[in-house]
């Protein structure tokens, strides 16, 4: 069975068909988990920046020594490093129909360099998917997730999203282990420093008109579904 959503064309426009979606949200909000459904319902790759960092501390590559102290201590790595790391990324050719950026923008800087990254290749972003959930909720989902050893990290809790077999990832069979950045401190400290950036970026959407805003309260399969009614309005108006 297919799940592809068929996108309509903007006529007329500056833009092509490129479908770019980017996930907004908090640390713990469900971006992750959202975006690799989404991904496999519009057939489009979906790429997180985390995901990618953490690529490259595993590698301890150049890119991985000099993301490692920000994210060690829970900051934002700083801009330029991002956006180059996504303006690399958007150039793959994998991302020619569009892409799923999850956790990137997280500043109003990135917001504003994607733009100019999207005008330079005749594109734009269709929908900025900001899933909101509280700020207990977001400590409890933290608190307690479980991640497994694949490059884009599949995620688990026992509370709301149990794995079928305790320990062990359903997607890969991987053994599930807690992020470094999940314990307590690093957490209070992601959501000190990166709270009021992604507001910032909630606020740039809400101005180009890409904001959809969607209830993260709910069980995973409800919040997939608004998402995919999102999209397809945001198509539908392209
Ligand atoms: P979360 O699950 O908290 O949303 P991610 O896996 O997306 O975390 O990111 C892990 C860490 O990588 C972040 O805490 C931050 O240090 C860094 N990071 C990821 N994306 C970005 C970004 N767009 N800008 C700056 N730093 C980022
Ligand atoms: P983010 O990428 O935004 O940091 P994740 O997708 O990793 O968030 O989700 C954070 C944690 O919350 C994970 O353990 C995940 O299994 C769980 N989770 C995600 N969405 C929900 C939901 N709607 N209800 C309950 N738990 C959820």
């Amino acid at each position: 069975m297919t799940h592809a959503t068929r996108v309509t064309a903007p006529r007329g426009g500056s833009t092509t068909e490129t479908r770019i979606l980017v996930m907004v949200g908090a640390p713990g909000a469900g971006k992750g988990t959202q975006s690799q459904r989404l991904a496999a319902r519009l057939g489009l790759p979906s790429v997180s920046t985390g995901d990618l960092f953490r690529a490259a501390l595993r590698d301890d590559s150049p890119l991985g020594r000099s993301v490692r102290p920000y994210i060690e201590r829970g900051s934002l790595v700083p801009d330029e490093i991002t956006v180059q790391v996504i303006a690399d990324r958007l150039t793959q050719p994998d991302a020619a129909a569009g892409i799923i950026l999850d956790g990137f923008p997280r500043t109003r800087a990135q917001a504003a360099a994607l733009d100019e990254l999207c005008a330079e290749r005749r594109m734009s972003v269709l929908a900025a998917l900001y899933i909101d959930v509280e700020l207990e909720e977001l400590v409890a989902r933290l608190g307690g997730r479980q991640v497994c050893g694949a490059p884009e990290s599949h995620s688990f809790h026992p509370r709301g999203n149990p794995p079928r077999v305790a320990g062990r990832c359903d997607v890969d069979g991987t053994a599930l282990h807690e992020r470094e950045d999940d314990k307590p401190a690093t957490v209070r400290a992601r959501l000190r420093e990166q709270l009021a950036p992604m507001y910032e970026v909630v606020d740039h959407y809400n101005g180009t008109g890409a904001l959809c805003t969607i209830a993260g309260d709910q069980p995973i399969d409800e919040v997939t579904r608004e998402l995919v009614r999102a999209v397809e309005r945001r198509s539908a108006r392209a």
